[in-house]
């Protein structure tokens, strides 16, 4: 790392108090926001707009993390591009780029490199803790997928490698400098963030009132079997989650988004999904049910599909919505918990195209 202030992550009020100190006027912090968060610039010396002499101290004095593409892989359908992504300190993340038959496009991003969270399931569990990625690298991944599939997501969902409340700060500042007018202006809504159930991380993000969208990954019914599948479950048990849950839905006033792996004959019988229906009962609440995507060396089986829409009959039966998440990226490893950091010695970075205006 340089040591030197990394202008990717600040927000426009930062860029203008940075500006000042090169002693340039506040609009040359806004247009210095716009090229590092709106255009997603790779080099100050592109900034053709700033004067010559602030471009220079800029490169002297500042840092502009751009993330390294060392590979990438495209779905047979052509639908996803998974992205292997190198940091200046050389840690690896993996991030995933989908595009859907209706037009929207979502950027999948890494929180941290890595996680410490162990679900049993996930590839990325397997791998362990790294450590937590800065809001400039979060943000970076997004600039790097959509300059290099020449066009700008319509979505960004915060559930790649990492537990994004783990990381709560690095979060909430990525999903700012996503949101704003500045940057590339995607809307709150669009903006979703995971998390595997940190209770307190969840009411500290209810007074913040960011309005993204939150989904909360459950995967069990009951404390005895989430506990096997969620070791964090034994920190912050059902009832506790729930309860957090239930302010977020106060504060926010938004229908919450649970998200639910099944496992054949772990967790996806009539009487789990029933036992489900009961505890999210009365909530304003949605289920995402994704059938098992297979992780190499995991003891787990994804459930015929039968089974699944057994599944989501008795939660709708029970008035609980629910939909079955559309498979997408299984192929490259690039759906849900199949994310791992492989990076490959040796390999060649990608080389991507310019940083051009939008
Ligand atoms: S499912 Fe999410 S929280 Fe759990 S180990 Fe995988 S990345 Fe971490």
């Amino acid at each position: 790392m340089s040591g030197r202030p990394d202008l990717r992550g600040m927000d426009v009020d930062e860029l203008v108090r940075w500006a000042a100190e090169l002693r340039q006027p506040p609009y040359r912090g806004r247009q210095l926001a716009r090229w590092v968060h709106g255009h997603g610039a790779r080099a100050f010396d592109g900034m053709t707009d700033l004067p010559a002499s602030m471009r220079q101290q800029l490169a002297q004095r500042a840092a502009l993390t751009c993330l390294r593409v060392l590979h990438r892989t495209t779905s047979a359908d052509g639908s996803t591009t998974k992205y292997l992504l190198q940091c200046e300190d050389g840690s690896t993340v993996e991030s995933v780029w989908m595009r859907y038959a209706d037009g929207r496009r979502s950027a999948c991003v890494s929180t941290q490199v890595g996680c410490a969270m162990a679900c049993t399931f996930c590839a990325t569990g397997l791998a362990g803790f790294g450590r937590n990625l800065t809001a400039g690298e979060i943000t970076d991944q997004v600039h790097v997928m959509r300059l290099d599939q020449g066009e700008d997501p319509t979505h960004v969902v915060f559930m790649g490698m990492g537990e994004p409340l783990a990381n709560l700060d690095a979060t909430v500042r990525a999903v700012r400098l996503l949101n704003a007018p500045y940057g590339l202006g995607i809307g709150i809504r669009r903006i979703t963030v995971s998390t595997v159930g940190l209770a307190p991380q969840i009411r500290r993000l209810a007074k913040l009132r960011l309005g993204c969208k939150l989904a909360v990954s459950l995967h069990a019914p009951d404390d005895d079997l989430r506990s096997q599948l969620v070791p964090i479950n034994r920190r912050y048990p059902i009832a506790e989650l729930m309860d957090a849950c239930r302010e977020y839905v106060e504060a926010v006033g938004r229908r919450l988004t649970f998200e639910y792996v099944l496992l054949d004959g772990v967790n996806d019988s009539p009487d789990h999904a029933a036992r489900l229906a009961a505890l999210l009962r009365g909530m304003l609440a949605h289920v995402n049910l994704i059938p098992w995507n297979p992780v190499p060396n995991l003891p787990y089986r994804r459930p015929r599909a039968e089974r699944v829409r057994q599944f989501a009959r008795v939660l709708r039966s029970a008035g609980i919505p629910a939909t079955v998440r559309v498979e997408r990226g299984t192929d490259i490893l690039a759906a849900c918990g199949q994310l791992r950091e492989a990076h490959t010695p040796g390999r060649r970075p990608v080389r991507l195209a310019a940083a051009g205006a939008r």
